[in-house]
């Protein structure tokens, strides 16, 4: 059995106004408040393009290794839904602005992308119950309706659940860098539905199943996992796999049936005759391209090349824009690149990681990293000290500085203070003392933990242990 993966992604652009009228974009208004004439589908009122959408859209196509099309055109999605006044979605149907991409994956698949084309949003409905057969009554905010989207179509490329997951981040983290979308799939931002089929051992395939409603990366893979099982369990059992549209549902983690999948004749599309042909000249699609800034890959790899990161902390770096500013102010700084790498990734994002919030850097200033780092590599306060005061300035944004005041964190490592210490361990502890003498050399470890704990961590344990070999062998009385 094989399952066969396609993916069909909707990412809202992040301009400031609405793709065919000037409504302001703003997820924090009051419903209904930004819609005008034009969205709400008037009779008479008419649409004008939104320039920055089509830049975004090109900027997308360029990033994801597209054609990109000097002539392009709008076409009408004709579909009756209470979310959609006008009765149809403006969409890029018989000519996408851009064709033929790909996105690599990191174990070297090539996903094909089949086209990307510019396409308007619906409104949000509201149900008064999360289950809508439930519901008694339904709301619905326009404030979306026109809300410039891009749909990104792949081709059937991928084979595992992972790799969609993969695919889906990967694209967010492409789109982010890019400033054309949030990248947000909670908040709907970020929309995929995933077509699934499976192809048995005798290579006849399945119908192909559309699962829909997937908001969150995770749910990717595992509605992609469910909906693949299910279809391969009803091969074997000799059962018909219906041609359906499915809705993940997320509390119970299975997916149910929607609706017999409509046909695209159904949509009855037919050329736009509100809109010109989109027209973008060579030179436009050209200075766009120059303009595209550096995307997770090449920055991954330019800090495997330049700076000798090792590739996993690389892409975990590179591809959030934010993280990388951080990382190379950090490098500018005269810090090693190499540790400030390891700092970042096991460190600090390991915190907001924890906390499962994005990376700030207002909650651990460049400064105070900084601080840490140069005091843990002279030796001034230990690596597991450093930890905690990261933890600490994480929590309360305190000064580096005055926490390690507060805490005397400051690491002994004079011989006048330690050897005391280590003497009184030596001597509650004979009879690890006569392995040592024995030559079992890595007792030493013993006394440096003990050490550790009665100098409550302060100690610095290279300077502990080379005293206490000293001491063993007779060197300092
Ligand atoms: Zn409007
Ligand atoms: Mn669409």
């Amino acid at each position: 059995m094989k399952t066969v993966i396609g993916l069909e992604i909707h990412a809202q652009l992040l301009t400031e106004t609405k793709a065919f009228c000037t409504c302001e974009i703003d997820v924090n208004a009051k419903p209904n408040t930004n819609i005008c004439p034009v969205c709400t589908g008037q009779p008479g009122a008419l649409p004008v393009l939104n320039k920055k959408a089509v830049e975004f859209a090109i900027m997308a196509g360029l990033a994801l290794n597209c054609e990109i099309h000097e002539i392009s055109s709008f076409d009408r999605k004709n579909y009756f839904y209470p979310d959609l006044p006008k009765g149809y979605q403006i969409t890029q149907y018989f000519h996408p602005i851009a064709t033929e991409g790909y996105l690599n994956l990191d174990n070297g698949k090539h996903v094909r992308i089949r086209r990307i084309h510019i396409e308007e949003d619906a409104g949000k409905m509201v149900h008064s119950s999360e289950n809508i057969t439930e519901s008694k009554e339904s709301l619905i905010d326009f404030n979306r309706c026109g809300v410039p989207l891009i749909e990104i179509v792949t081709e059937p490329d991928m084979e595992k659940s992972e790799e969609a997951k993969e695919f889906m981040e990967k694209l967010r983290d492409i789109l982010r860098t890019l400033g054309v979308c949030s990248g947000n799939m909670e908040e709907g931002a970020l929309r995929c539905d995933a077509n699934v089929s499976v192809v048995d051992d005798n290579g006849r395939s399945s119908s192909r199943v559309e699962v829909k409603n997937i908001n969150s990366f995770r749910y990717v893979q595992y509605a992609i996992e469910y909906e693949a099982e299910r279809i391969s369990k009803a091969l074997k059992d000799g059962k018909d796999v219906k041609h359906e549209t499915r809705g993940w549902n997320f509390v119970t983690r299975t997916t149910v049936s929607l609706r017999s999948k409509e046909e695209e004749n159904d949509y009855r599309y037919f050329p736009e005759p509100d809109l010109p042909i989109l027209k973008v000249s060579k030179s436009q699609i050209e200075n766009i391209k120059q303009n595209l800034p550096e995307l997770p890959d090449q920055k991954s790899e330019r800090y495997v090349k330049t700076y000798g990161l090792a590739k996993d902390n690389a892409n975990i770096i590179a591809k959030d824009k934010i993280i990388s500013a951080y990382f190379e102010k950090l490098v500018s700084s005269k810090m090693d690149p190499k540790d400030s790498s390891n700092w970042i990734v096991n460190d600090l994002l390991a915190l907001f990681n924890a906390d499962s919030v994005d990376f700030n850097p207002d909650k651990v200033p460049i400064e105070s990293l900084k601080v840490l780092m140069e005091y843990t590599n002279s030796g001034k306060i230990s690596r597991l000290s450093a930890k905690e005061i990261l933890g600490e300035i994480y929590k309360n944004n305190n000064n580096p500085q005055d926490i390690i005041k507060e805490k005397n964190l400051i690491q002994v490592s004079d011989e006048n203070s330690l050897v005391p210490v280590i003497k009184k361990v030596i001597e509650n502890n004979p009879s690890v003392v006569e392995q040592y003498k024995k030559g079992k050399t890595s007792v030493v470890g013993f006394f440096v933990g003990n050490v550790m704990k009665e100098t409550k961590g302060k100690a610095d344990p290279k300077v502990v242990g080379d005293l206490a070999k000293k001491i063993l062998d007779g060197e300092i009385k």
